[in-house]
């Protein structure tokens, strides 16, 4: 497997890669869930390479990005064994080199919802990641999870409208035995915040048997799903950012609930920011 940090030898690499190309993009400290992209991206191409970096521009002034959790050694073992072919991990003075006027991708409308509302610069700052990584890759194909449903929206949006010859695969979320969405943010859980923490599935399978069972009222669904939450997560223990059911291509919310329709919720368990979905 080839390790390389420099744009010119990854687009090297890339130009002398026969057959299909994919991209899985990455913040690193990779679990199941990356495991589980580079494994459909094995599927249906050739070549996988994979990029690691924590990009700078998605992270807003009061958020994480010093102490992101960070592994390269044990990326690298992971990569290896899902059968990557290539890591790509720039630094950022080679993303974002001195003299940089720091052009970005603005993805509009729906950049406004959901998280949009707590992260205002941080589906711009993916956009414009994602676009970068794009032309220094070139990838046939790219992969990313449902996991960060609004993020797999933008870039479909995005790679549409600025017709970007990239087909975007979206893959399903890989939980824990608990049901607990696999994150790399998961390591700031302490152990009693790591046992609340499944309730976001509970709650989000409770809407999903509401569905099932015929309610249609968005409102009627939410505010159960935010009772159910409520009664672990108090406000001594965190707070409930969003819940909301939303159209999976323009992201506003829905008056009536259809199938193909998400359930989307942002809740803080102590200091971590915790997102999940499930679309009905
Ligand atoms: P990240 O490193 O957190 O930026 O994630 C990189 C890619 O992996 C994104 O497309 C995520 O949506 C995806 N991903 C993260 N966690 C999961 C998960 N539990 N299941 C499936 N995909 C995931």
């Amino acid at each position: 497997m080839h390790v390389i940090r420099k744009i010119d030898e990854l687009r090297r690499y890339r130009n002398a890669a026969k057959g299909k190309v994919a991209l899985v993009p990455t913040l690193g400290y990779l679990h199941q869930g990356h495991a589980s992209l580079i494994r459909s991206a094995k599927k249906e191409c050739d070549i996988v390479i994979v990029s690691i970096f924590v990009n700078p521009l998605q992270f807003g002034p009061k958020e994480d990005l010093d102490k992101y959790p960070r592994d390269l050694k044990r990326d690298k073992k992971l990569c290896e064994k899902e059968g990557a072919d290539c890591i790509f991990c720039p630094d950022e003075s080679e993303m974002y080199p001195q003299g940089s006027s720091l052009t970005t991708i603005n993805v509009g409308q729906i950049t406004n919802h959901l998280c949009a509302l707590s992260r205002p610069h941080h589906f711009n700052g993916v956009a414009t990641v994602v676009t970068k990584l794009f032309n220094i890759v070139s990838p046939h194909y790219a992969y990313f999870g449902q996991k960060d449903l609004q993020q797999s929206v933008v870039v479909k949006r995005m790679v549409a409208d600025l017709n970007i010859p990239t087909i975007i695969r979206v893959c399903p979320i890989v939980r824990e035995k608990d049901g607990l969405a696999m994150s790399s943010r998961n390591v700031y859980l302490s152990s009693k915040e790591r046992k609340i923490a499944p309730i976001l599935y509970k709650s989000l399978q409770l809407a999903s048997k509401m569905f099932k069972e015929g309610e249609r009222d968005p409102a009627t669904i939410t505010h159960a799903v935010t009772r159910k939450i409520s009664q672990e997560v108090t406000a001594k223990i965190g707070r409930i950012e969003y819940v909301e059911i939303v159209d999976v291509k323009s992201l506003e919310s829905v008056h009536t609930v259809r199938n193909g329709n998400a359930i989307a919720l942002a809740i803080f368990i102590g200091r971590t920011r915790l997102i999940d979905n499930i679309i009905f």
